[in-house]
């Protein structure tokens, strides 16, 4: 079964998106169990693809001010196990220097890597979005895990990478 990692730091969107996505939730405790607390897994599939969903920073408390390196504990275990990453940002934040760390850990490595540009509700949020560029993986995608527009879009290509 492949895998899919959301990753990000808090607040973006992260579980929205994955919620809007999943059919059923898995209780997978496997061989990084200790570090499983903080992952919620589920099963999805896009254009007759089948895959594991992980959405990290689940369970963190008081996640608006998560230690970095937990954050990048977790976006280094994603390069480890998944399949391909998406990278979730937030357009009413801009680039913040989490959002870099983040890119700087993903560039490093030749995992895929779509990005979602989450929280794009308005044509002047689009607009904005073209920041992203800057973080120095490639294209993205707008979507709006709220409402679900643009999360086609992004998943097929992700499901094109699995
Ligand atoms: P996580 O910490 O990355 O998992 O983020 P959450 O999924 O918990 O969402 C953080 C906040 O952003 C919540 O208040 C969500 O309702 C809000 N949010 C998530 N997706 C969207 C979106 O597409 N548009 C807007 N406007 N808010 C969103
Ligand atoms: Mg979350």
């Amino acid at each position: 079964m492949s895998i899919v990692a959301v990753v990000g730091r808090p607040n973006v969107g992260k579980s929205t998106f994955f919620n809007r996505l999943i059919k059923r939730r898995e209780a997978i405790v496997d061989a990084v169990s200790g570090v499983t607390r903080d992952r919620h897994y589920g099963k999805s599939d896009w254009n007759g693809k089948e895959f594991t969903l992980i959405d990290t920073g689940g369970y963190v408390k008081g996640s608006d001010d998560i230690f970095e390196h937990e954050i990048d504990k977790q976006v280094e275990l994603a390069i480890d196990e998944s399949d391909v990453i998406i990278f979730v940002v937030d357009v009413t934040t801009g680039i913040t220097p989490m959002d870099d760390e983040v890119a700087k850990l993903l560039r490093k490595h030749n995992k895929p890597v779509c990005i979602a540009v989450n929280k794009v509700d308005s044509n002047k949020a689009r607009q904005d979005a073209v920041e992203f560029y800057n973080l120095g993986l490639g294209d993205y995608h707008c979507i709006s895990a709220i409402n679900g527009s643009g999360t086609g879009e992004l998943l097929d290509e992700v499901v094109e990478k699995l």
